[in-house]
């Protein structure tokens, strides 16, 4: 696996003291609200589970899973629910916890969804960010770090559903996904 790896961008121990600081900001900002925190599956797994331990408010937790990728490095531009919240959106202030923003049409069409589900506010917290790919117009409200446009893997972000177990996260070589 760590072969794989051209380069490593962040290591655990440094995403574990932004994942601190994003969790530090959530809580004072929803501070006396009881927000629905929405994990977008399954990328954001490890930091929904890490951001959810530095969150000392209390908050209710749901999980959703979307489609855009299939296995390939690029999006689609189509967005699927495969799996859909189990709660009511309806009057929440709504956090959705994101691995990664790359065009941004997965995010804007689930926050589209929510809106249109009659929610009280919503706001995106995403641990990583390619602002020059973004072909809609989108902005997280916390951001952890802004990387260049390479397709990265680790801390739950997979190529071809490898790689999500890394605890860190590194830049894949070119020779692994253009070889298939
Ligand atoms: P978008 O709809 O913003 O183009 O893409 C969002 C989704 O694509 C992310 O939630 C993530 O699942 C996937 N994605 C985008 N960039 C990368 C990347 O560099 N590495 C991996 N593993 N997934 C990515
Ligand atoms: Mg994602
Ligand atoms: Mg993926």
């Amino acid at each position: 696996m760590q072969n794989d790896i051209q380069e490593v961008l962040y290591s655990e121990e440094q995403i574990q003291s932004k994942v601190r600081e994003l969790g530090a900001a959530v809580s004072r900002d929803y501070e006396g609200r009881n927000p629905l925190v929405i994990c977008v599956l399954k990328g954001a797994f490890i930091f929904m589970a890490d951001l959810s331990k530095n969150i000392a408010i209390p908050i209710e937790l749901d999980f959703m899973a979307v489609s855009s990728y299939g296995n390939s490095t690029r999006s689609s531009g189509e967005v699927r629910i495969v799996k859909d919240l189990d709660t009511s959106v309806e009057g929440r202030d709504i956090l959705i916890v994101e691995d990664i923003i790359d065009s941004g049409l997965t995010l804007s069409y689930l926050i589209d969804v929510l809106e249109r589900r009659n929610a009280k506010s919503v706001r995106v917290v995403a641990l990583f960010d390619k602002p020059g790919r973004r072909t809609v117009d989108l902005n997280a409200d916390y951001t952890g770090f802004s990387i260049p446009d390479a397709f990265v893997v680790g801390y739950g972000l997979d190529y071809a559903e490898h790689y999500r177990n890394l605890p860190y996260v590194g830049i894949l070589k070119e020779e692994i996904y253009s070889n298939r």
